[in-house]
């Protein structure tokens, strides 16, 4: 999965804690605090015993890491990926508590993921693999415990299966606010396909005014097509900007005269990569997140830009659509530099942010337009993108510090409050 051999050695998990680590020095923690905020609450771990197509039985290992509900019930994605770890699922868990207490949404941190390659999975085993899984973390998830969503190669239908065992083992009553990120048409919300791409394109046009930067003059590097990746770059380019370089897990393509992001999801919906794009030079993964644009977007997996990289970076703004795509020593690097990093726990946090509105409508039964979505979405991400600029300047740290201290501060403050018991 990472472009390098030498990216696979940087575990998450202990960058997380380094993160944590630097917030925690600056804001004099005692060790205690440190100690509960360094380890999730509750992790669970899952064989799920799965019949295939062909009759066999075959075991994929499955995780659920609930880091922290001090400011409401744990929320966070559900992975399904070969190379999912569970330092790797804690490490997602932890920056998951980060990201709703800088979005200001009332939620703790969790996150999931299952061992397996769903590229190469029947629908069929997918689901008996979903629903056994389900049924597996059905007793510590819930709408007011652990309300789980999509990540990486996961989706609609996932989510609608977890709705549907989990509903069904609870006595077949409908439970939306369980899970989020689902189809419309069993309670999802208007806006939520796109709302992570959305939020990060928010954050791109305050961060582009801090900068002096014209939109229209503005050239984007996007790595990872995915969802996230997508609609970031579709939605910066209705901002005006020119979209000159995208990859996926098969290659990457430029055009410095610009890629029409609507042609290009087009033919990733027809031919499943964005490789063989007309009127595109192929490049490497290396030379993509290496070529000069004004904005990039890692939109892929974690540790994408390290200390091997950061220096050939020629950017002046990045925005992490990815969950973890930058390694503490190359936060340092991109510092010196003055590139303003707009980290995940910000720039992503669209996702959740409307994830959170999903369950709010969910649980009245009332349900909002696009329009009502979108529009509670900008203020919402613009706010923290300003609380976020604020602590930076305030604390003079890069934006990724300032996060990390903005939302610890928050934490620790719902932890002070409510004590320990028993
Ligand atoms: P996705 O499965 O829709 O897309 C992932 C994309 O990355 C695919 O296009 C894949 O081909 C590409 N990819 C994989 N390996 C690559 C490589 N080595 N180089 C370049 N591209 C590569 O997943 P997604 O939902 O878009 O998630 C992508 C990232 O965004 C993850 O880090 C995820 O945690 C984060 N994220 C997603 C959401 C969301 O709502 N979708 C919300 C917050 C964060």
């Amino acid at each position: 999965m990472s472009s390098s051999n030498f990216n696979e050695k940087i575990n998450p998990y202990e960058v997380a804690l380094q993160q944590l680590q630097e917030a925690s020095k600056i804001l004099n923690l005692d060790n205690g605090m440190f100690e509960i905020l360094s380890k999730p609450k509750r992790i669970l771990t899952v064989s799920i015993p799965t019949r295939m197509d062909d009759g066999s039985i075959k075991v994929f290992t499955g995780f659920r890491s609930q880091h922290n509900d001090a400011r409401g019930p744990h929320k966070g994605g559900i992975r399904y990926h070969p190379d999912v770890t569970l330092d790797e699922v804690k490490a997602l868990s932890m920056w998951m508590t980060w990201k709703c207490a800088i979005a200001n949404i009332p939620y703790g941190g969790g996150k999931g993921g299952i061992i397996c390659n769903p590229k190469q999975m029947s629908e069929n085993e997918l689901e008996r693999m979903t629903r056994r899984f389900a049924y597996l973390i059905s007793d510590i998830i819930g709408p007011y415990r652990d309300i789980p969503a999509p990540d990486v190669y996961t989706g609609g239908k996932e989510m609608a299966w977890i709705m549907d065992t989990y509903s069904t083992l609870k006595g077949n009553y409908v439970q939306p606010e369980v899970i989020t990120g689902k189809p419309i048409a069993i309670g999802g919300s208007l806006g939520r396909n796109e709302a992570t791409g959305r939020g990060l394109a928010y954050t791109v046009r305050e961060a582009a005014k801090k900068r002096g930067i014209d939109m229209k003059q503005a050239t984007v590097v996007v790595q990872g097509f995915g969802n996230a990746g997508q609609f970031s770059s579709k939605l910066v380019e209705e901002q005006g900007a020119k979209i000159i370089a995208a990859s996926d897990s098969q290659g990457a393509i430029i055009n410095t005269n610009g890629i029409s992001m609507d042609a290009l999801m087009k033919f990733k919906k027809e031919t499943g990569s964005i490789v063989g794009f007309g009127n595109a030079k192929s490049i490497t993964n290396d030379e993509l997140l290496e070529t000069e644009c004004t904005i990039l977007i890692p939109a892929a997996l974690e540790n994408q830009i390290t200390n091997h990289n950061a220096d050939k970076i020629k950017t002046q703004i990045i925005a992490e659509a990815a969950n973890g795509p930058t390694t503490p020593e190359a936060d340092e690097i991109l510092y010196k530099k003055d590139i303003l990093v707009i980290p995940d726990v910000l720039a992503n946090g669209g996702g959740v942010t409307v994830s959170y509105f999903e369950w709010l409508q969910n649980l009245r039964r009332d349900y909002w337009t696009e329009e009502e979505v979108n529009n509670r979405l900008d203020i919402n991400i613009t706010k923290s993108f300003y609380d976020v600029y604020d602590t930076h300047t305030k604390y003079n740290v890069h934006m990724r510090k300032a996060a990390t201290l903005l939302a610890v501060q928050r934490v620790v403050e719902a932890i002070n409050i409510r004590g320990l018991w028993p």
